[in-house]
Order: structure tokens, then C-alpha cells, then sequence
């Protein structure tokens, strides 16, 4: 199998990492890839976001699947694109990406669906905002209707803060607070068979102790120690299925990664989020811990064919990964500053280049990632932060308590 994957963060490294060691995956070439991903696949330029472009490359590198790694070439329609040329690709179309790509979208969808969610308004102006706030009380949830790379999101107690992200947005959803330990779940699903992997949690803001702005997610790890045993089989059967089914039913049926972003609550599991790709950084918790090869799963997915598909196989163990983020992240990261110490096994590049003379520089917010297994969360935690001491980059800020709750066994559902 040839495959082409559309990415250049770090989640597409541990994508490339896992379809790179899928025997069955005779070629990998990623567009346009990173320094970190130039180690297992052949590296092409290309604007992700130019459907046709994709297409073409598809074509040219005899792609028997295209796998899309962020959101916004899904929202701009390469899949189907790509779908187009008649080539397999693990992605939804366009329509479908709106789960993602609209908060509104993804509240009717779930409306719709009955799928268990916090109640939301969707406000175009101050006075609808005002309502909206005062019917909530605090904390205010205030979210950018659009694609916001997961920093569209202010939770405040601060009604001024609301009220102004609210006016910076324009158009925005305000919903409910959901109070409860968060997870995030990946489902790969060809639109109507679905395949559950495991269950991570990120970390959404910068500073440890869940302090400071919100991020792109400066950390994750896997599997959930605390998780209630049947979270899964729960979160399939009252959000999963009703989602593909209303999809099916609007005749935009969801096929690639369905990114269910969850509060445990008091009542039960919360939607707070669908993505419509594999988060960063769960993705490199999960594959890690994933046995089954990456690149038949994905083209199953991407043929109609995951029903046949053999259950999943996972390691024993757990994952962690801690992300190096730029001086200044979120709100400016400063980039071009030298990295060493990041050309290692278990690192994952995210926001990296090299230059003219092949020093690696630093060119994102989030920078790279140190991501290791170990027998329990507390061994991968540790085997994480040693290949995050041994990277250096000026100004460069990482949280130290990436699973820190877990390993002390602090986690519990509130009730
Ligand atoms: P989102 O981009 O919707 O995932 O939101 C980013 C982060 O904001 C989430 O991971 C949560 O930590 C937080 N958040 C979003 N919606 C809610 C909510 N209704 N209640 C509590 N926290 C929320």
C-alpha cells in the first residue's frame, strides 16, 4: 500500500511513525512533513489546504490511500478531492468536517441525535450574549463558532473577559459549564461500523495546575486509570451511533476520525467537543499504545470495509506525552531559536524546520513533544520528562504535571 499523508504537526509524526511501521505500507510520503517525519517517509511540498493540489499530488505519488491529519484541509474539502480521483482517503468530506468546522452544526447535529451535551445558545450580539451569560452564571463558556485550532475557547469566572472574547468573535456558541474530569475519545469509523481506541486525557491550558490561557493541549497520556469501566461501551452506544446515524440520515455520512471531546460529569458523559480529525497531542499517546497496524485500520475505515476489520490490539502499559512549547505560546510564540537534543527516538516534532545549513529551528508554538511508554503511567510519565530535560531551546516552557493527577490517583468524578 502507498500512502500519502497530509500534515506537517505532531500529530502526523506519530501518524507517520505508526503508518511507517505497518508492514504492509510499502511507501510513505507526507506533504509537506516536518524534520521529525523526514526520518520515515519521503517529504513533498504542498499547501494542505488546496484541494486540488492534494489531488494532484495523490495522483502523482500513486497514493492507494491519503490520509489527512488537521482539520482545515478537511473544512476546505480535500477529501473529497481526493475522493474525487477515485483514490480510498481516511477523512470526512466537507460537509461532514462541520462537526468540527461549526459549533452550531455540531449542537443541531446533537440535538437531533439526543446526544447528551451542555446547553448552548448560539448569540450575534451583545444582547443575545448578555442573556446567554446571565442564564448560565459562572463559569462563562464562551466559543469562536469557527475552526479556532482549539484556542477559540475562553472559560472564565470574569464576565468582562466573556463579554469581550464574545465581542472579538462575532459570531459565537455560549453554553453551560460542565464540571467533571475530561477525555478524549477517538473513534475510527468508515460512516457507519465504528472502532473505539483508546480512551486519553489532554491538557487543555498552559500552566500546570490547569492554570492560564487555553492551548492547542500541552500534554496527554493513556489509558485512564480512573475511567469508569464501561465509559466506553456507554459513549459508543448515547453518542457515537445516534451521530452516524443522524449523519447517515442527512446523507452526509462521518467517514474517518471522529474526536468525541468529553466531561465526565455527575449524570454521566458529556459531549463538550466533536473534531473531526485525531487530536494532538492524545494521538501520540494512543498510537504508541496501539499493536494493530495503523495503515489497514485507516484504509478500512476509508473503503467501507471496518466491520470485517479484526478487533484492535493494544499494549500493555500506559503512554505520556509531554509537549515543549515556544517562549511566549500561546499567545506569541517566538520562533527560529535553535533546538538540540530533539533528533531521538520518542520525540515528536511538531512546530520545526531545518534551516539552510540543517540546523534544526524551532517555527510553531508547540514545538515537539517527548512521548514514551512504560509498564504503568507513572514509569511513562518519568521515561517523558527525560526526553523533554534533554531538549534545549531558549525561552522554551513545558507543564510539569503532564498525568501527575492520575499517577496519585487525585482524579475523581464529581457527584
Ligand atoms: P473545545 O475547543 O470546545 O474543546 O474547548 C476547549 C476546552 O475548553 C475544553 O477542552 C474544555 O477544557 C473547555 N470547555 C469547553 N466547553 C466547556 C464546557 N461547556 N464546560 C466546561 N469546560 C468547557
Amino acid at each position: 500500500m502507498r500512502v500519502l499523508l497530509v500534515g506537517g504537526g505532531g500529530r502526523e509524526h506519530a501518524l507517520a511513525l505508526g503508518l511507517a511501521g505497518d508492514p504492509a505500507v510499502e511507501a510513505l510520503v507526507a506533504a509537506p512533513g516536518n524534520p521529525g517525519i523526514a526520518g520515515v517517509a519521503q517529504l513533498r511540498e504542498v499547501t494542505p489546504t488546496d484541494p486540488a493540489a492534494v489531488a494532484a499530488l495523490a495522483v502523482e505519488v500513486a497514493a492507494d490511500l491519503v490520509v489527512i491529519g488537521p482539520e482545515a484541509p478537511l473544512v476546505a474539502g480535500v477529501a473529497d478531492a481526493v475522493r474525487a480521483k477515485g483514490i480510498a482517503v481516511f477523512g470526512p468530506s466537507a460537509e461532514a468536517a462541520r462537526l468540527e468546522g461549526s459549533k452550531t452544526f455540531a449542537k443541531d447535529v446533537m440535538t437531533a441525535a439526543a446526544v447528551p451535551t451542555a446547553r448552548a445558545y448560539t448569540c450575534e450580539d451583545a444582547a443575545a450574549v448578555a442573556r446567554a451569560l446571565d442564564e448560565f452564571g459562572a463559569p462563562y463558556v464562551v466559543k469562536d463558532d469557527g475552526l479556532a485550532a482549539g484556542k477559540g475557547v475562553v472559560v472564565t469566572d470574569d464576565r468582562a473577559a466573556a463579554e469581550r472574547h464574545a465581542a472579538e468573535c462575532g459570531r459565537v456558541v455560549i453554553e453551560e459549564y460542565l464540571s467533571g474530569p475530561e477525555v478524549s475519545l477517538f473513534v475510527v469509523t468508515d460512516g457507519e461500523a465504528a472502532v473505539p481506541l483508546l480512551p486519553a486525557q489532554d491538557f487543555k491550558r498552559v500552566g500546570d495546575g490547569d492554570t492560564g490561557p487555553n492551548t492547542g493541549g500541552m500534554g496527554a497520556y493513556a489509558p485512564l486509570p480512573w475511567a469508569p469501566p464501561n465509559l466506553v461501551d456507554d459513549v459508543m452506544r448515547d453518542v457515537v451511533h445516534p451521530t452516524l446515524a443522524e449523519l447517515r440520515r442527512r446523507g452526509t455520512p462521518f467517514a474517518g476520525l471522529l474526536y468525541v471531546g468529553l466531561a465526565i460529569t455527575p449524570s454521566g458523559p458529556r459531549v463538550i467537543e466533536f473534531n473531526a480529525r485525531f487530536g494532538d497531542p492524545e494521538t501520540q499517546v494512543v498510537l504508541a499504545l496501539l499493536e494493530t497496524p495503523l495503515g489497514g485500520l485507516l484504509h478500512a475505515a476509508a473503503t467501507g470495509t471496518l466491520g470485517a476489520h479484526p478487533p484492535l490490539r493494544w499494549r500493555d502499559g500506559a503512554a505520556v506525552t509531554v509537549v515543549v512549547a515556544a517562549e511566549g505560546y500561546p499567545a506569541g510564540p517566538r520562533t527560529g531559536d535553535v533546538i538540540t537534543g530533539a533528533d531521538r527516538a520518542g520525540i515528536i516534532h511538531a512546530g520545526t524546520r531545518r534551516d539552510a545549513e540543517g540546523t534544526l529551528r524551532s517555527a510553531g508554538g508547540r514545538v515537539l513533544c517527548g512521548t514514551a511508554t512504560g509498564p504503568d503511567l507513572a514509569a511513562a510519565r518519568d521515561a517523558a520528562y527525560e526526553l523533554v530535560r534533554d531538549v534545549e531551546l531558549a525561552g522554551s516552557h513545558h507543564r510539569t504535571d503532564i498525568a501527575a493527577a492520575a499517577v496519585d490517583g487525585r482524579i475523581t468524578i464529581p457527584g
